[in-house]
Parts: structure tokens; sequence; C-alpha cells
């Protein structure tokens, strides 16, 4: 039995005439009881049929029955229209006809689309027009044959074919942004109807064809794929759309009445998107509505296309530290001019191997500063973090993750991983928090014109808390605005080399400049190197000893 109380029976006697399938008239009924969206909507249908009819027979005939003399049905059933007195019509003869007009009127104006009766019987018995699509005025199909074992089996089979593991599922629909603009006729229509009857009645109480779908396809999707639970919040959502040109236009002249709403967008193909619809139609006057678009929707002539099925996983965050042995690798992908400058890049040689374990369709680098193409990163090395986007496998042991290391170790001499580890997205941030205060330790080659002695460069050793002023170098002005920072020199130490070389060891704030530092930068840092040193410095070599961030947690070997 449906749940329909006596005031649903002119609502379901006037949703049949327009058009709608038995499910969406439960929805406009706000029949809140899954079970019966599960039901075959043919049952639903002539349980419908049936209760209307029961009006009929009960001589409790107000206007509802008034209202089922011009009722309009279409059926296959015709064990479901035991009725005697409801009479059918085409959808066309319904559309036609202007919205205000009052249901006496439309039965005095159509006496003639009366159906004659059986030969079995006296029970109007009418068959469908043969031109009739039957698809739903509402959800263009998609709560008819859109929706069932076949759909459930197809999305089954999309989802098995791109191999995600996963323990639930979430059920997204995305419907075409029109179904809003049919929606609400359909519900002005039936609003009509209530405000007559004087009952209360609220647009949102009226159940979502987006939630009687998942309603309907949770359990038979759940069945498709070995009982996984399909619930309303996952990590992996599986993405039905439904597209129908026939009827995209109908959206169109919500644009002239609400141009507000619909403002062209860089990535949208259309304007028309479901949200600006829903927020025109919010806007609009019944009648401004009513004078552009006819209530109920006009029937369509095909139902809606499923577009490809879209399963998308969240992203999983990989972190841990790097080391880079090479002078002659980028941090990232070194284009310019849209030609590739190095054949590899420290974030490719990591991911490459991530995105192979976890199956992931791309990635995000992030790290703790980064160094220049000829620093080398030593000592436990640079944090690094990853989102891999997409992944289809989102677990790995520990076990698992220690064997990934090792594979990315493998793969080149250029850097080595260590501490890799599969983080939450909020401890990434960790990562980047209080990064200006963190100290980071260098050892640089340094070259001096004029010879030294060993005692000359010893007094650098005592210098400490070094304040720099640095104008935005050089050789990174094209990227970063002109500005002048103030960096600290915590320590230094020395050791000698020669009578032009030694190395320089220094503990400094992060985001020193340390080239910069040693040459002058022609000025722009000050002090300097060559400053401190009276003779012009120059930098050869340059490698980064620690970055202090405790974060990610450390894995003991
Ligand atoms: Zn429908």
């Amino acid at each position: 039995m449906l749940p329909l109380k006596e005031k649903d029976k002119p609502i379901v006697q006037k949703l049949l005439s327009a058009g709608c399938c038995a499910r969406c008239i439960l929805r406009f009924c706000c029949v809140s009881v899954q079970a019966a969206y599960r039901q075959p909507q043919q049952d639903t249908l002539k349980e419908l049929q049936a209760f209307i009819s029961n009006t009929e027979n009960t001589k409790s005939q107000d206007s509802a029955a008034a209202d089922s003399t011009e009722g309009n049905y279409k059926s296959q059933d015709s064990a479901a229209a035991d009725s005697t007195e409801e009479n059918y019509k085409s959808q066309d003869a319904a559309v036609s006809e202007p919205p205000e007009d009052p249901p006496s009127k439309r039965a005095k104006l159509e006496p003639s689309e009366t159906a004659a009766p059986s030969e079995e019987d006296s029970a109007a018995v009418v068959k469908l027009k043969d031109e009739e699509s039957g698809v739903c005025v509402v959800c263009l199909g998609i709560l008819q044959d859109l929706c069932g074992t076949p759909q459930a089996v197809k999305i089954g089979e999309a989802v098995k074919a791109e191999k995600y593991e996963f323990d639930s599922l979430v059920l997204s629909v995305s419907l075409p942004a029109q179904l809003c603009v049919r929606e609400h006729s359909c519900w002005l229509h039936v609003k009509k109807e209530l405000r007559e009857k004087s009952v209360a009645a609220d647009k949102d109480d009226v159940i979502q064809v987006k939630e009687a779908f998942k309603w309907i396809m949770q359990g038979p999707v759940a069945k498709e794929l070995g009982g996984v639970a399909v619930v309303t919040r996952s990590l992996f959502e599986v993405g039905v759309e439904f597209t129908h040109p026939e009827t995209d236009a109908d959206c169109h002249f919500l644009a002239s009445t609400c141009p507000d709403c619909f403002k062209p967008t860089k990535n949208k193909q259309s304007v028309f998107t479901r949200m600006a619809v829903v927020k025109a139609l919010e806007k609009i006057t019944d009648a401004k509505f009513l004078k552009h678009y006819p209530s109920p929707p006009a029937q369509p002539t095909s139902g809606c296309i499923p577009q490809d099925v879209q399963c998308l996983h969240v992203s999983v965050f990989v972190a841990g530290r790097y080391n880079k042995f090479c002078r002659s690798l980028p941090q990232t992908p070194w284009v310019i001019d849209g030609e590739r400058r190095m054949e590899s890049s420290v974030e490719e040689l990591i991911a490459a191997p991530i995105l192979t374990s976890f199956r992931a369709t791309g990635f995000n680098f992030s790290s703790s500063g980064r160094e220049d193409v000829d620093v080398r990163t030593l000592g436990n090395g640079r944090p690094f973090a990853m989102e891999l986007l997409n992944p289809h496998r989102s677990r790995l042991s520990k076990v698992e993750m220690k064997q990934l290391q090792e594979t990315i170790n493998k793969s080149s001499d250029k850097i080595r991983v260590r501490d890799l580890q599969i983080v939450s997205r909020e401890a990434m941030s960790r990562m980047k928090e209080g990064e200006e205060e963190k100290t980071k330790s260098y050892s640089a080659l340094i070259w001096t014109q004029k010879p030294i002695q060993r005692e000359d460069i010893t007094f650098i050793d005592d210098i400490k808390e070094l304040t720099l002023d640095q104008k935005t170098p050089l050789r990174v002005l094209h990227r970063r605005a002109l500005a002048v920072r103030q960096r600290v020199i915590h320590s230094m130490n020395t050791r000698f080399l020669d009578s032009h070389h030694f190395y320089l060891g220094l503990k400094t704030q992060a985001g020193t400049y340390i080239k910069e530092f040693v040459h002058g930068d022609f000025g722009r840092t000050k002090p300097n190197l060559c400053q401190l040193l009276k003779t012009d410095t120059d930098i050869l070599e340059l490698d980064v000893e620690s970055v202090d961030v405790d974060w990610p947690p450390s894995i003991p070997e």
C-alpha cells in the first residue's frame, strides 16, 4: 500500500494527467517512504490508479471527484483502469491548455476527448496514443527506465573495470539543469491545486529526483558490487550523469528574466548551470514563470541520455623527506617557452613510483622551501608532501610504504627518499606553518679573489645573529616583487681549503638567499661576504645540509 492520504488524491489525479511518472507523483505527494520508490513503477502506477478510482466509488464527491472526470491517464495496464469514470486523453491536449484554466472549463471544453467504453465492460479502458513517448514530463525518464537493474549493472561494471579499492561508495547524480525548470513548473501545477483546497504546501517537502534515484539504485548497485555499502558519505564517489539535449532550451527564458544569475564563467561550457538555474527559479515570480513556461511541462519525445559513469576517489596524501645529490636536477620540471630544459626533476623522480603504486591519475607536489637546480640537499633531506589525485588504491601498509620507498631509491641515484608515509590533508599544513621561523643549514664552497691564509677567515666563526638586508635578487626579480627582506644568519663556520678556497657553513633563517650573501648581488644584499672579507668572493657550490622542520615524523629504519 502506498502511504498516500485523501488530500493527495487530487494531486495524483492532476499529475497523472500531466504526464508525470508514478514515482514523480510520489515525490510531489512528499512520500518519503523509500520502499515506495523501490517497487516496480508499473505496480506503483496501478496502485495510484486504484487509489484515485476509490475516490470516485466512494461518494465523497467533492471537487476532487469533479477533477477526476477530466483526468488524463496514460497506462499500459488495462487492469489498473478498473474505474468506471476515468477519462483519458492525450498529454498534448493537457499541455496546450493555459495553466490558469480552471478544471471545470477544461472539462467543458473537451468532452470529445472522453474515451469510449471498452467492449468488455463499461470501464473506460483506453489505450495509449501511439505517438506518446510515455517519458515523464518532470524526470525525463530518470525515475522510469533509467533506474533499475540494467543501470545498476552498468554502474557496477564501470566501477569494476577501474579496479578501485574501497569499502563504501557514495552515489552522486548529475541531472540536466532544465530538470529544475520542469520540477518548478510541475510544482506550480500542484501548488495551484493545493491552494484551491487550502492545503499548506512547501516545495522543500517534495522529494528530489536525485534522492529518489539514489533510494532506488542503492540496493541494486550494492548488489552488483558484492554487497559494498552504498552510503551518503564516502571517500569513493560514483557519479552518474544524465543529459537531455532535446529540452536544453527549457532554461533559456530564465536568462532574460534573471540576467544576473547567468554570468559567463571560465570553466563552464554553458551559463545554464544547475546552480544558476536554481537561483533564477528562486527569484522569478510564479506569474512571470507561467508567462514563459507551460505548467505542467510539455511532453518530451525521448528520455535522458545516461553519460559515462565517473568514479572518483578522494586524494591521498603522502609525505617524506628527500635528498638531492645532483647539481643538474631542478625540483620541478624546468620548462622555458614551452621547451623542457632538464630531462627530469625531483618531483617526477619521486612521483613516478608513487603514482604507480597508488594508481593515481595525477599529483600536486609541495615542499618546505626549494633548492636551486645546482644545489644539493643532503643531511636528513627536505620535507615534501604530495597530493595523489584520484588514487585507485588508497591504503598501503607500513611494509608496502617501505617497499615503495625502496623502489623510489633504486630508480635513481640522483635523489633519495626517507620517512615516506601516508598523512592526512590537515597534517600537510604543518609543513608550511611557521616556515619563516625555521632554520636551515648550508655548506658553501667559496672562492676569494685575493689570496687568503687560514687565520684570515677564522673571525667569521665568531659572527652570530647577523642580520642581512636582502633586496629581491636579480635572478628572481622576474617572478618576485621587489622588496627588501631582513634575514638572520644565526651562525657560521669556516674550513680553509687553499689560498683561494674555503668551505663556509651557515645556519640561517629559512628564506635567506645564500648565493647573494656570498657575492653581494651588486650590493643588493648587505652586509655580504665580500664586505666582511674585503675582497670579491663567489660561491662555487652550495649544499643544503638540513631543513629543520620536524614534519613529517621520522620513521625508524
Ligand atoms: Zn518522473
